[in-house]
């Protein structure tokens, strides 16, 4: 159902990550439904599946905003504070790491992020290098 590939997870539901479990809470802290609770066992569990849900789904504004909340504009990088910080993927896209929660996120200046950017097409010319080595 997740496309790692793919920086927007488009037609995913809330259904698809997080489906409704007999008699326990959807959201994995394992709590059992009591008494009136179809689905999630505390308003926090529904709410953390939520931006869980909307950051998997790439949701630029929640990713942000989450993002902030844990490293406060501060380049993990460089430690530099600056107000047009990047929220980067630190498994790139092209690698499979979209589709992720806040885990392969961090946040990065923009020099450092463009430094990042330059080091890596390096590695992705050396992955179209591999059929080549293959077909001797
Ligand atoms: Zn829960
Ligand atoms: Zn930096």
């Amino acid at each position: 159902m997740l496309n790692y590939f793919k920086r927007y997870q488009v037609g995913l539901t809330l259904n698809d990550l997080y489906p409704a479990l007999e008699g326990i809470c959807a959201c994995g802290c394992g709590s059992k439904l009591t008494k009136g609770k179809k689905k999630w066992f505390t308003q926090e569990c529904r709410q953390e599946a939520y931006i869980k849900f909307a950051i998997v789904k790439g949701d630029t504004a929640v990713i942000r905003s989450q993002l902030y909340a844990l490293d406060h504009g501060a380049c993990r990088c460089c430690g530099e504070i600056t107000k047009d910080w990047q929220a980067d993927h630190i498994l790139p896209v092209f690698e499979g790491g979209a589709g992720c929660d806040l885990s392969n996120f961090q946040t990065l200046c923009k020099d450092c992020h463009s430094l990042k950017s330059i080091s890596y097409p390096k590695q992705q010319q050396s992955l179209h290098m591999q059929p080549q080595y293959s077909q001797v």
